[in-house]
C-alpha cells in the first residue's frame, strides 16, 4: 500500500513530545540510585530517537548498548515471530538495566528481550521505558515500568516509529486514516 506524507494526520506534536520525555526521565531519575551505573537498552530501529532524547536527561551514569529486533517487517502487524538481528550484550550480572523501546503492542518483542537479559545476560532488575503503549493490543504478560503515552490500536508512525522504512526522522508522531 502507498502511503503519502500530506495524508498523514499528527496524533502528538513535536513540543509535546520533547516535553513529555523530559517529564519521564524525570519519573526514571526518581526511581534509580544516582550512584548506580545502570545500562540503558535501545531496540533499534524505533527506539532511537526516543533513546537519545531520553538519555540526556537521566542523571545516574549511563552505558548504552543496542539489539536489533523485528516483529513487524514492513507490514502493519506483527509477524507473531522475531527477528533477532543483533542480540550482542555483554552480562549484567548483579547490574541494573533499563530497556527502552518505541512501543509495545503485542508485548512479544520484550517479552522475549527481558527473559533474555535475565536469565542469559543474569541482571538482577530489568525495567522497561516505552514512549508507547497499545494496551489494547496486549497479549503477552509485559508490564512497562514507565510509559509516555498510551495509544489507541492504530498505526502510527513518526519520531522513530517507520512504515516501510520510512517516516522514521519525522519529529513529530502520525497517523494514516
Ligand atoms: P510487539 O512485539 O509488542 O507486538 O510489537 C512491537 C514492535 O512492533 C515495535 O517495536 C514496532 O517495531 C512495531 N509496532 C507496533 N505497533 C506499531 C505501530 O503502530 N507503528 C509502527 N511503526 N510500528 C509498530
Amino acid at each position: 500500500m502507498d502511503k503519502d506524507i500530506k495524508d498523514l494526520k499528527v496524533l502528538i506534536d513535536s513540543q509535546s513530545i520533547s516535553k513529555r520525555i523530559k517529564e519521564l526521565a524525570d519519573e526514571i531519575n526518581a526511581k534509580y540510585d544516582y550512584n548506580e551505573t545502570l545500562n540503558l537498552i535501545c531496540i533499534l530501529k524505533g527506539a532511537v530517537m526516543f533513546y537519545t532524547e531520553l538519555s540526556k536527561y537521566l542523571k545516574m551514569p549511563i552505558k548504552m548498548e543496542f539489539v536489533s529486533l523485528s516483529s513487524y517487517g514492513d507490514a502493519q502487524k506483527t509477524s507473531g515471530k522475531i527477528k533477532t538481528i543483533n542480540l550482542n550484550l555483554p552480562s549484567f550480572e548483579n547490574q541494573k538495566v533499563l530497556i527502552v523501546e518505541d512501543i509495545i503492542d503485542t508485548g512479544l518483542t520484550l517479552d522475549f528481550l527481558i527473559k533474555f537479559i535475565s536469565h542469559n545476560c543474569k541482571a538482577n532488575d530489568v525495567k522497561l521505558a516505552v514512549l508507547f503503549d497499545k494496551k489494547c493490543a496486549r497479549k503477552f504478560d509485559v508490564k512497562p515500568d514507565f510509559v509516555a503515552y498510551e495509544v489507541d490500536d492504530k498505526f502510527i508512525v513518526g519520531y522513530g516509529l517507520d512504515y516501510c522504512g520510512l517516516y522514521r526522522n519525522l519529529d513529530y508522531v502520525g497517523y494514516f486514516e
